[in-house]
C-alpha cells in the first residue's frame, strides 16, 4: 500500500549489490520513492541532488564510511538516518560517538523491521512541532530541535535530542527503558535497554549528570532545575 499524498524518497546507500537490489524492490513494493548509491562519495552526491527524506546507510562503504557520509550530509542538512552495522559492537561503538543516526540495524535483519524502522523514523521526523521546554539552565526548541544550556547550544544526536525531550515532556514522571524505547526509538526490542543507557549516558556527558535522574529498578526521569527533592534535599 503507498503511504498517503506524495511518497517519501528514500535514499539506500549499500555497496553489496544483492542487498541494495533486496533492498531497494522491498521499499518500492511499499509505495517509496527509493535511489541507491554504492560508495561514499556517490552517497553525498545523491543527497545533494535527490534530497530524500531519510537514508538507509550502510556504515561499511568505499570511498569513505557511512559515518562520514553521516558527517557531510547532516553539516548542511538534516535529515534522518538508518545506520545499517555488520555487528552489535559496531552499533555500540557508533552510540558512543554520538553519529547523527537516528536507528541502527545490525545485518543480517528482515525487510519488513528494515519497513517498520523507516515508518517509526518518519513519524518521528514529522513530529517535530511544540512548545520549548525549559528547566534549570537547560532550554529545549522542539521545532529547531536546538537545546541550550545556560545560553550556549549543545550539539545532540537526532535520537539524544528525541530521548532529552521524552523526558522533559513527561514532566518529571518517570519513564521505563520500555516505554522509552517506544516513544523514542518506536520498536522494542531484547537489546533495547543497554541502547537506551548509552545514550543516556551520551546526554550526561553532554548536559551534566543532573540533567536525567536514574530511577533505579524504574527507568529514568528529567532531572535539572524541575526535580523535586525531599527535606533532606534528596532526590525523590
Ligand atoms: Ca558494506
Amino acid at each position: 500500500m503507498a503511504p498517503a499524498s506524495s511518497p517519501a524518497h528514500i535514499l539506500v546507500v549499500e555497496d553489496e549489490a544483492v542487498i541494495a537490489d533486496a533492498i531497494a524492490s522491498r521499499l518500492r513494493s511499499e509505495g517509496y520513492n527509493v535511489t541507491v548509491a554504492s560508495d561514499g562519495p556517490e552517497a553525498v552526491a545523491a543527497e545533494d541532488e535527490v534530497r530524500p527524506d531519510l537514508i538507509v546507510l550502510d556504515l561499511n562503504l568505499p570511498g569513505f564510511d557511512g559515518i562520514e557520509v553521516c558527517r557531510r550530509v547532516q553539516g548542511h542538512r538534516r535529515v534522518p538516518v538508518i545506520m545499517l552495522t555488520a555487528r552489535d559492537d559496531e552499533t555500540d561503538m557508533l552510540i558512543g560517538l554520538g553519529v547523527g543516526a537516528d536507528d541502527f540495524m545490525t545485518k543480517p535483519f528482515s525487510p519488513r523491521e528494515l519497513v517498520a524502522r523507516i515508518k517509526a523514523v518518519l513519524r518521528r521526523a514529522e513530529h517535530s512541532a511544540g512548545p520549548s521546554l525549559e528547566s534549570g539552565a537547560i532550554q529545549i526548541d522542539p521545532k529547531t530541535r536546538q537545546v541550550t544550556l545556560s545560553g550556549k547550544p549543545v550539539h545532540l544526536t537526532p535520537t539524544e535530542f528525541d530521548l532529552v525531550r521524552s523526558l522533559a515532556e513527561a514532566d518529571g514522571g518517570v519513564l521505563t527503558r520500555d516505554q522509552l524505547l517506544a516513544m523514542v526509538w518506536g520498536y522494542r526490542d531484547g537489546s533495547g535497554p543497554r541502547t537506551v543507557d548509552s545514550h543516556v549516558r551520551s546526554v550526561r556527558r553532554k548536559l551534566g549528570d543532573e540533567i536525567i535522574r536514574t530511577i533505579h529498578g524504574v527507568g529514568y526521569a528529567f532531572g535539572s532545575g524541575s526535580q523535586v527533592v525531599d527535606e533532606e534535599g534528596e532526590n525523590v
